[in-house]
């Protein structure tokens, strides 16, 4: 792709005005929805080729997502769009003022390979429904799901309005050398740092949706066996490569053997005595992982799990105990199905240890006691937070998601989304039938005057 003719080919698009009208932009998310409808079964194919994702994975936590984001938002796109008014101080009346949401213009939306269709084109209804232009980058280690996307989008986009460039980092540099009026990046860290010293050229505004070691932390009053089905719920699907499956536990000393004998028993329901044959238990993405995945298991002790099979890119389920929090396993983001569970006596003393890590995207706690959850929220950062789950404050379109620090900065889904795809524009509108002359040269108040006057006239 010749980026620099696509997004100049793209901004004159944009420039036209065509995207603006709502009718437009519901009639592109209609098209989505019903190319996503047509092109699900090779979309699921492709799943399944790049991540041994089962049917039921691929639609429940991929394509199902962005068509429920699809449905939502063209419920609200009115709403959303709609100008709304605000308070205008006395000092300028009469006058009218208000924020009306506008797109950016042309966006640049980079995606992960580990929910390739959801992370890409969950920002895209968000930039459409705002009335944005995009350049979608799907990652390249996701290469059948890439094509499948590409085809979709061909089929039923002008390229002046979105187009898809594939590749590796080597186009997404290319991209990134563009000026793009809005980038959206999902992705790890180090190279999130990378697309906000690239966007700080143009001054671009970014989105960077990024990973990190998301805890859980499972206290004494919990429900313990519950706590261990979600938690292996939330670490197990799509084999832990999940930006905010549960990294690692932190489960309080006197439930620690009730919580890895629940764990265990979950395990063995959700996938049998072996998880290698079960569909629903996905893959390794590559070689590279795989490899990184393996090391991490001489970091502890396994207590359940730990097969792993380099030609078929498997690693079974895995507990691992006596971890010491300075092993490369809790330094790294784990990304793959292995669970380190490490204990603590007081909160307090969990507490502590998170304090000293970067903010996560999303922190877990199991508890019933509504003190210590307050206490947990109180005392740690996060992107978003849990209490008696894993994962679910993602799913759906009314919490807004995203990170914190090093897990990222701004959030989507649902108005989120729109809201991070527009620019909030303030408009005032003065009267012409008035024309006070205070404010003009050469002051009609002294200094005390005016501070009494600007106390009345600008308050509230
Ligand atoms: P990655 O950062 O390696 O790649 C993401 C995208 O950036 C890909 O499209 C890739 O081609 C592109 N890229 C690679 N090098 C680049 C460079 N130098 N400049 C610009 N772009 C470049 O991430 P990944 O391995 O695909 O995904 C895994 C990471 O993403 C994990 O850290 C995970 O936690 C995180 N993640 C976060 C979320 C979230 O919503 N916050 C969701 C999924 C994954």
């Amino acid at each position: 792709m010749d980026c620099a003719a696509t997004v100049q080919r793209q901004r004159a698009f944009f420039q036209s005005g065509a995207t603006r009208s709502l009718d437009f932009r519901r009639a592109r998310l209609e098209t989505f929805s019903a190319a996503l409808a047509r092109n699900e079964s090779a979309l699921l194919a492709a799943l399944k080729a790049d991540l041994g994702k089962s049917p039921f994975q691929g639609y429940s936590s991929e394509l199902g997502f962005v068509q429920a984001e699809i449905r939502h938002a063209l419920r609200n796109l009115r709403k959303w769009a709609v100008p709304s008014g605000r308070r205008i101080p006395w000092f300028v009346a009469p006058a009218r003022g208000w924020v009306q949401p506008e797109p950016f213009g042309v966006a640049l939306i980079l995606g992960p390979w580990n929910y390739p269709v959801q992370l890409l084109l969950t920002p895209l209804v968000s930039a459409i429904v705002a009335g944005n232009c995009v350049v979608l980058k799907p990652s390249e280690l996701a290469p059948r799901t890439a094509e499948a996307i590409t085809a979709l989008v061909r089929e039923n986009f002008a390229a002046e309005y979105i187009s898809v460039a594939n590749g590796g980092a080597e186009v997404a540099e290319a991209l990134l050398r563009e000026r793009f009026d809005k980038i959206f990046f999902t992705g790890s860290t180090r190279v999130g740092r990378a697309v906000m010293a690239a966007a700080a050229r143009h001054l671009t505004p970014v989105t960077l949706e990024l990973g990190g070691k998301c805890p859980a932390i499972v206290c004494a009053d919990a429900s313990v066996e519950q706590a261990a089905r979600r938690i292996a719920w939330g670490k197990f699907m799509n084999a832990g490569q999940t930006c905010v499956a549960p990294d690692f536990v932190l489960v309080q000393r006197g439930v620690r053997a009730t919580f890895v004998t629940a764990l265990k028993k979950t395990i063995w329901e959700f996938y049998g005595e072996h998880p290698g044959q079960c569909e629903e238990y996905g893959r390794i993405v590559n070689a590279r992982h795989f490899e990184r995945l393996v090391r991490y298991l001489g970091d502890g002790k396994v207590v359940h799990g730990g097969a792993h099979d380099a030609k078929d890119l498997f690693i079974a389920p895995t507990i691992l105990a006596d971890v010491s929090s300075d092993a490369l396993v809790m330094q790294e983001e784990i990304f793959g199905p292995i669970l380190p569970v490490l204990e603590f006596d007081k909160l307090g003393d969990a507490l502590a240890m998170l304090r000293d890590r970067p903010t996560p995207l999303a922190l877990y706690v199991f508890t019933r006691d509504r003190t210590t959850e307050a206490r947990v929220l109180a005392e740690t950062r996060s992107g978003g937070a849990c209490v008696n789950d894993v994962v679910s404050h993602i799913i759906g379109t009314g919490l807004p998601f995203g990170g914190l620090g090093e897990s990222g900065m701004g959030v989507y889904h649902g108005r989120a989304g729109f809201e991070t795809f527009s620019h909030q524009r303030a408009v005032l509108r003065r009267a012409t039938w008035l024309d006070l002359p205070f404010r003009y040269p050469p002051p009609k108040l002294s200094v005390a005057g005016l501070k009494r006057a600007m106390r009345f006239l600008l308050s509230g």
